[in-house]
């Protein structure tokens, strides 16, 4: 039947497989039987699961030579939107296998019903659809993709959230298969995305993608072998010109990919919720790295670390803060912590506070980043405000920005607040810090992160040039 189907000659794993299921539980069951079975004796379930899964790639074939077509003759823009439904285990679970399959007939009939003769929709497999539409503008697509999320906003009283992923063409000459594959990946990042459920594809998904990969099949490996290594960052004051602190900064070395920066691995780590693992041990390296500068006389070198929100949800960190703290007999007040602010975070709030009760010292980290405001100065428990680099870059480009900048650091001083400027990287940048009495500074202009043991040396040197 396969054969007469042509689809030997095509690659379609998917009836390979059910084939070979079906052979060997023919020959499974001639051995039981101790016998010769005839071919004809293919049981009618098995001859469905076959004509089920030949009318899916008949669908498919003819979807893409539609599709095909399309980019030939088609002179306007070509979108690829790819779409499944949010949860949808979770709908075949409550309400049954069934009920699911109603869903997917409810969508198709949908898709059928807007569709017109130069659009074309596919049901890939499970949740996924598949629909390609002629355009003009972005605007328009939009429109048409709010109609499907407007036809399809609940079946039989539940309601149906989807995730759009959309590749918009930019070249014809690409494989079909290629298109389905970018509004794929854009269709994987909406599903993670909380702001919008409508996400566009571009080049860099790919390498998102890959890296996502990479570090969900090494991450465990990682610290097995001790692959995440501490580095240490230098705090300056301007006018004792000398080191006041540094912060802890995770680095990933890989064997064979060499350096691995935070920014490329931390959002993936804390959604699977391996954050833990790593900061725990950062916290630890930290606190050793403490222990060893009282152990030669540095007892005024405290390190920040950074605490994920992802810690937040529990108290459980401030048991592996405490636990720290006691098994390398340092004070609190050496190994401070860096937490980043955002408006109206409950979470934060409670979290800042009992820490902040237990006697440790509070950075508020990306101060200006986002969503900080003043009011956050007034209710705060934190004690030192970290200035984000971008928004010192932006206060210092205009005459307005620096008088702003001026008034947020004598405000600070008067409210007792110990004020730090991340990212410094000019002598005027210096000069300017300097002048309005932003004493603390960070950045490349002093020194970049360094593995703990340079930063040690430095540390030594620093101290004994001052003897
Ligand atoms: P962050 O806490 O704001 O850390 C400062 C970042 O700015 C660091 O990037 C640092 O290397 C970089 N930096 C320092 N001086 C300069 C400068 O003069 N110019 C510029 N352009 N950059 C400068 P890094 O180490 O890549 O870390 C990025 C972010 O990753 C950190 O931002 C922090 O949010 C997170 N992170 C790093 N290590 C850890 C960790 O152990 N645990 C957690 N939870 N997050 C971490
Ligand atoms: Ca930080
Ligand atoms: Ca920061």
């Amino acid at each position: 039947m396969i054969r007469r189907e042509g689809l030997v000659k095509k690659v379609c794993p998917h009836v390979l497989k059910v084939s070979i299921e079906i052979i060997e539980d023919i020959l499974k069951r001639r051995d039981e039987e101790g016998g010769y079975i005839r071919l004809g004796a293919v049981g009618v379930e098995d001859a469905e699961k076959i004509q089920t899964v030949i009318k899916n790639v008949n669908k498919q074939n003819q979807f893409r030579s539609n599709v095909h077509e399309l980019l030939l003759t088609s002179g306007r823009k070509i979108g690829f939107i790819q779409f499944d439904i949010r949860r949808f285990k979770i709908i075949n679970d409550l309400y049954g296998e069934k009920f699911g399959d109603e869903v997917l007939f409810f969508i198709k009939d949908k898709l059928g019903g807007m569709c017109n003769d130069r659009q074309f929709y596919i049901n890939l497999r499970s949740d996924v659809f598949m629909v390609v539409t002629e355009y003009d503008h972005d605007k328009d697509l939009m429109c048409f993709i709010s109609q499907i999320e407007e036809v399809s906003a609940s079946f039989k009283n539940v309601k149906l959230q989807l995730a759009f992923g959309v590749y918009s063409v930019d070249d014809r000459e690409m494989e079909i298969r290629q298109m389905e594959d970018r509004a794929a990946m854009a269709r994987t990042a909406a599903k993670e995305n909380v702001v919008s459920n409508v996400i566009f594809y571009e080049e860099q998904f790919k390498e998102f993608l890959y890296t996502r990969k990479f570090i969900e099949e090494n991450m465990l490996a990682a610290v097995e072998e001790k692959q995440f290594k501490m580095y240490l960052q230098p705090k300056y004051s301007i006018s004792q010109n000398r080191i006041v602190g540094a912060e802890a900064l995770v680095r990933w070395i890989h064997p064979e990919r060499g350096m691995i920066y935070p920014n490329e691995f931390i959002l993936v780590i804390e959604e699977n919720g391996f954050i833990k693992m790593v900061d725990y041990y950062i916290w630890e390296e930290a606190s050793r790295f403490i222990k060893k500068c009282i152990e030669i006389g540095i007892e005024d070198c405290p390190v920040s670390v950074n605490v994920s929100r992802h810690h937040l949800k529990d108290m459980e960190f401030v048991h592996v803060l405490l636990d720290d703290i006691k098994k390398y007999h340092i004070e609190k007040k050496l190994l401070e912590l860096e937490i980043t602010e955002t408006a109206n975070d409950e979470q934060i709030g409670q979290a800042a506070m009992r820490l902040k009760l237990d006697g440790f010292t509070l950075l508020m980290d990306d101060f200006g980043s986002g969503y900080s405001s003043l009011n956050v100065l007034l209710e705060t428990p934190f004690d030192v405000i970290k200035l984000d680099k971008k928004f010192m870059d932006n206060m210092m480009s205009s005459d307005k920005g620096k008088l702003i900048l001026e008034h947020m650091v004598s405000m600070a001083q008067k409210l007792g607040l110990g004020l730090l400027a991340e990212g410094v990287e000019t002598r005027e940048q210096v000069e300017l810090l300097d002048k309005i009495g932003c004493d603390n500074v960070q950045g490349y202009y002093f020194a970049r992160p360094m593995p703990q043991e340079e930063f040690f040396e430095l540390l030594k040197k620093d101290r004994s040039a001052r003897k």
